[in-house]
């Protein structure tokens, strides 16, 4: 077989669903399995395909077709311009989260500018906030936290890739208790965290990639989605310099509802900033 009629395969297989760009997607699993550029499968359409690669394509076209997260196939997923690698169990980095990592890059080259900063992240996932900010902000230490084995491997795997092992640390344990053994209490100057928000029983409502594939425990925020906000935002306390900074993704509309809970906690310069959607996706304040 050769590449056309592998893609008009590939494109009549995942064309019964509508969300995906069917020639798209099988150019982009073809030259993953081909290891070549988008633009060799776009210029070698008569080219034969070795059988086995025939059969590794169908294959993931068939996955794929049940909604199995690209990101999962191809193991890798881009976020903020640098290259994470990913594998299933951990959740799949988000445009959403890259207003997170902005928000706190601008906030630091413009207020922290230099200065040697402390930065905790819980729940780091495949580590794309931890690594992200320490990549492009040379003045910061991140102490990172996950609950989750595959997670804190995926992590590692990326921090050896960006080559971050001197600035970036990571930690097993649920929320701050993975790192109470460190002593950073009122040391730290900026708390991250992307915590799972959805409500629990708004989880069957999720996109298919979503609900069927990425892992419940990244995802599930309790009966209102708030628990874990509600969980670090006094904890946070403890370990936060006076002026210092916590930042949050949040669902989207949650926004309020985590403003009132930092305002109750004596957080000042609260702000809820939106997605490109418009929607609510992060809140921020400062410990006054
Ligand atoms: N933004 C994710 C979603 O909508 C949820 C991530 C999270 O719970 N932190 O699927």
């Amino acid at each position: 077989m050769v590449i056309n009629e592998l893609l008009q395969l590939g494109v009549e297989k995942l064309g019964e669903r509508e969300y995906l760009d069917p020639l798209l997607e099988s150019i982009i699993i073809l030259s993953y399995l081909q290891n070549v550029d988008k633009s060799y499968i776009y210029t070698h359409g008569d080219k034969e395909i070795p059988e086995e690669i025939v059969d590794k394509f169908l294959n993931f076209i068939e996955k794929r077709k049940k909604g199995y997260p690209l990101s999962y196939i191809l193991k890798e997923k881009e976020f903020y311009g640098l290259d994470f690698y990913i594998e299933e169990g951990v959740l799949v980095p988000r445009p959403d989260t890259e207003i997170l990592v902005e928000w706190i890059i601008n906030k630091v080259n413009n207020e922290f500018k230099d200065k040697p900063l402390n930065v905790v992240e819980l729940g780091t996932g495949s580590g794309c906030i931890a690594l992200t900010l320490a990549y492009y902000l040379k003045n910061i230490k991140v102490f990172a936290v996950d609950i989750d084995e595959v997670a804190l491997k995926v992590a590692n795997i990326n921090r050896d890739n960006l080559n971050l092992n001197d600035r970036v640390s990571f930690y097993k344990g649920d929320l701050f208790n993975g790192i109470s053994s460190l002593q950073l209490e009122g040391k730290i100057d900026i708390i991250v965290s992307n915590p799972p928000y959805i409500p629990t029983n708004a989880i069957p409502e999720l996109q298919i990639e979503v609900r069927e594939y990425e892992p419940k425990k990244a995802l599930d925020g309790g009966e209102e989605g708030l628990l874990f906000y509600k969980k670090i935002v006094p904890e946070s306390k403890k370990y936060l310099k006076s002026g210092g900074i916590l930042a949050f993704e949040i669902g989207y509309d949650q926004g309020i509802k985590v403003k009132k809970l930092l305002e109750k906690n004596g957080f000042k310069d609260i702000s809820i900033i939106k997605d490109f959607q418009g929607l609510d996706r992060v809140v921020v304040g400062r410990l006054g």
